[in-house]
């Protein structure tokens, strides 16, 4: 039997989203730590593990003074800084592949995002075959909406771990998850101890 090339997106598990970040999402370091409990079990499962750092240098309109945390933001994730960082409990050898997004702009889906070397995310894929793609991070209601999204418009098969994402608004999110399902999204969770 042939075996299916699958990859895990995990997107955005950065100090600034975490607790104790400019940009804190609750839940989030519990999500660092479900995910590396995750990669430990399963990494072997998977011909490719990416992960997506936001990576701001000038991004034009997303950060302000007076947030609406909608369309504009605190500070975060501005390149070289701490807070851009990915999160100390999220555990990096397991990822083998980092992609930067939203240098100069607003960012929020992980297809937006390129390697080190430039190669944008859909050649990284294309190039490593990737069939299935399993979606994990921060925030459930932006970047995981937005990166689910892009994946199914590319046609992937495309499943969110439940339990492995953190969201900014409890609604927003579960208003993002049920759009992710209606466009085909599959909704599972990673842990069996869940
Ligand atoms: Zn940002």
């Amino acid at each position: 039997m042939e075996r299916i090339n699958r990859a895990l997106m995990v997107i955005d598990v950065q100090n600034d989203f975490c607790e104790g970040g400019s940009l804190a999402v609750e839940g989030g370091v519990a999500v660092a730590q479900r995910i590396t409990q995750h990669m430990r079990r399963n990494a072997h499962i998977y011909d490719l593990i990416v992960a997506s750092k936001d990576h701001h240098i000038r991004p034009q309109g997303h950060f302000s003074k007076h947030p609406d945390f909608v369309t504009t933001w605190p500070v975060h994730c501005v390149a070289g800084t701490p807070g851009s960082e990915f999160h100390p409990t999220l555990d990096q050898s397991f990822i083998d592949m980092v992609v930067f997004k939203g240098e100069y702009d607003a960012a929020y889906s992980m297809f937006e995002g390129k390697t080190e070397s430039g190669e944008a995310l859909i050649q990284l894929l294309e190039r490593r075959e990737i069939e299935v793609i399993e979606i994990c991070g921060i925030a459930t209601d932006y970047c995981v909406l937005q990166s689910g999204i892009s994946s199914l418009d590319y046609g992937f098969p495309t499943t969110v771990f439940l339990d492995l994402v953190a969201g900014v608004s409890p609604e927003d999110s579960a208003d993002a998850l049920e759009e992710l399902q209606s466009r085909g999204a599959n909704l599972d969770y990673a842990l069996e101890s869940q």
